[in-house]
């Protein structure tokens, strides 16, 4: 009946929501933008999006926001009752903190916060079924007996609408070291055990859309660049950053007094573009430093000089790199080493990780390389399952030539990597996809197995996929998960859901340039094809619109 409900700051930070579907993420997204983020409030505190109806509430205090998305309209019947409870039961669960200005961690929240919510959603259900229509709301003054650490996270994760997992209650066995016996090792064993349904053509055809991959001459498959908006008409310059240095025509020799009221004007757009005061300032003094002392007879001479000197700035700050050094990178390590090349994602939960993982193998399977696909996450319910549905899916697109190396959940992550770099050798995979369980950055336990994780084996790629839309959140989390590797750096960003980023494109050159991370790749849509390498004339483009 209800289709998502979440609790975030105002910021974007999403703390806890129920559903990770694209489109209960739309519903967040245009919420942020429409109410938070735009400068001035334009929808209401129930509006419509789309088939939805979302509706949210204030801690105006704390900065917090409620949110719920329904299309059912039954739902309407409680759900401000419930936003209301939630909305007190989170308050004073979390008062202490909140008054520190500290934010609640996610297993406080799955521990504390989500049973009373599933207990009290259960309870108002129950009552809007009755189509009882004076729902009284009733306090939560009796706390249910705190369910274990672990029980909590099942029950969370299972409000999230995690697929059935083949194997009746195996979830439950959750432990984090890795003795097991062996007859749990068996029986918790999926390894090339994926779901034996094919999918049918239509589900095919949601998966994937047209490519934009380019042959080399040496027959190598590349990913393209994200293009600029080829429907921008770049002679429309009024709407754009650039109209700001129209006043600069006409012949004079440009001097410092004629440029820095412009740049202001330009620093202001960017920062409005959430582009960081220091990289804005850089920007501008490298525009300054290109204009000064020219003459600029036309408008498309100006606009000429100020988007190479955007370009030479921001090349320095993104280091984009190829996807062809990447297939170079594997092909030297079979050469010289005979191994399987070994590329891991790490990230928050619901960022995409799986997904993109979904991706990266598609691509590298366009260039015939054999992909043993490591399901790492033991944490999440029906997290393999998941990953179990992608590796069919492109077994149906792309023939046999990858398998899943899943051993069940409750698993150590890194004696499950171990096993599947030995697996990965004896039957001549070439690269080993890792996917790894989603983690908040400022949940300690979860990041310290990541120093494990990566201290177990030898990792030729970690890259973090870090959410295009999460906001100032994004750099947060780069800076943790840097921290959290052992004795190595990260080595890179593989942003996703930058179709999704409008006005927030300047977070992720921000990310890039506190952290010193390259992007990698950048994640366009949800199909397996809507992968591309950044382009900086891309990004030239979303700062200046
Ligand atoms: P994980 O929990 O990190 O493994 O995240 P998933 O791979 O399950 O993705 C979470 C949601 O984000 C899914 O609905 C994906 O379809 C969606 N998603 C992933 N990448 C992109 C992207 O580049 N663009 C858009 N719009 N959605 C994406």
């Amino acid at each position: 009946m209800l289709d998502l409900f979440a609790v975030t700051t105002k910021g974007g930070i999403v703390l806890w929501k129920t559903s990770d579907s694209a489109a209960c993420q739309k519903c967040l997204q245009v919420l942020f933008y429409e109410a938070f983020l735009s400068e001035r409030r334009n929808v209401e505190n129930s509006f419509h999006q789309g088939r939805f109806t979302i509706q949210f509430q204030e801690s105006i205090q704390n900065s917090i926001v409620f949110v719920v998305a329904f299309q059912d309209a039954k739902a309407e019947a409680f759900t401000q009752t419930l936003l209301n409870s939630m909305h007190n039961v989170f308050i004073n669960l979390f008062q202490e903190q909140l008054q520190k200005k500290k934010l609640p961690t996610e297993s406080d929240i799955l521990n504390n916060f989500v049973p009373l919510y599933n207990a009290k959603l259960a309870q108002l259900s129950k009552v809007s079924e009755k189509e009882k229509n004076n729902v009284q709301e009733t306090t939560l003054l009796e706390k249910p007996k705190a369910p274990s650490r672990e029980k909590s996270r099942n029950k969370a994760h299972a409000s999230r609408q995690a697929p059935p997992t083949s194997k009746k209650g195996k979830k439950e066995l959750r432990k984090w070291d890795d003795q097991l016996t062996s007859e749990e090792q068996e029986a918790l064993n999926y390894s090339g055990k994926t779901p034996d349904v094919a999918p049918t053509s239509s589900q095919l055809s949601n998966v994937i859309g047209d490519t934009n991959f380019q042959k080399t001459k040496k027959g190598d498959v590349v990913i393209g660049d994200l293009e600029a908006d080829p429907n921008q008409n770049p002679s429309a310059t009024s709407s754009t950053a650039f109209s700001f240095f129209s006043g600069l025509i006409g012949g004079k020799y440009l001097k410092e007094d004629d440029l820095d009221p412009v740049l202001k004007k330009v620093q202001e757009h960017l920062i409005q573009k959430n582009v960081a005061n220091s990289i804005s300032l850089e920007l501008c003094k490298s525009v300054k430093k290109s204009l000064i002392g020219k003459k600029v007879g036309s408008f498309e001479s100006v606009k000429q000089t100020v988007n190479a000197a955007f370009r030479e700035t921001l090349t320095q700050i993104l280091t984009p790199s190829t996807s062809l050094d990447l297939l170079h990178s594997i092909r030297a390590v079979q050469k010289n080493e005979d191994r399987p090349y070994t590329i891991s994602l790490i990230g928050v939960n619901g960022v995409g990780k799986s997904t993109t993982l979904a991706k990266l193998a598609y691509w590298l399977l366009s260039n015939n390389f054999r992909i043993l696909v490591a399901a790492c996450d033991t944490f999440r319910s029906g997290a393999i399952e998941q990953l179990g549905v992608h590796v069919r899916n492109l077994q149906s697109l792309k023939g046999s030539s990858i398998e899943l190396f899943a051993q069940g959940y409750g698993k150590d992550s890194s004696f499950v990597v171990k096993n599947a770099v030995e697996y990965a050798k004896k039957n001549n995979f070439d690269v080993i996809l890792i996917d790894t369980a989603g983690r908040r950055h400022n949940d300690q336990r979860l990041m310290g197995s990541l120093e494990k994780f990566t201290k177990a084996t030898k990792l030729d790629k970690i890259f973090q996929v870090a959410e295009a839309l999460v906001g100032t959140d994004s750099l947060a989390q780069a800076k943790h998960f840097q921290a959290s590797l052992y004795h190595r750096p990260l080595d890179g960003f593989i942003i996703s859901k930058v179709d999704t980023v409008g006005k927030l494109v300047g977070v992720m050159v921000g990310m890039v340039y506190s952290v010193r991370v390259p992007i990698v790749f950048v994640g366009v849509g949800q199909m397996y094809s809507d992968l591309r390498t950044l382009s900086v004339d891309w990004v030239v483009d979303q700062l200046m619109k």
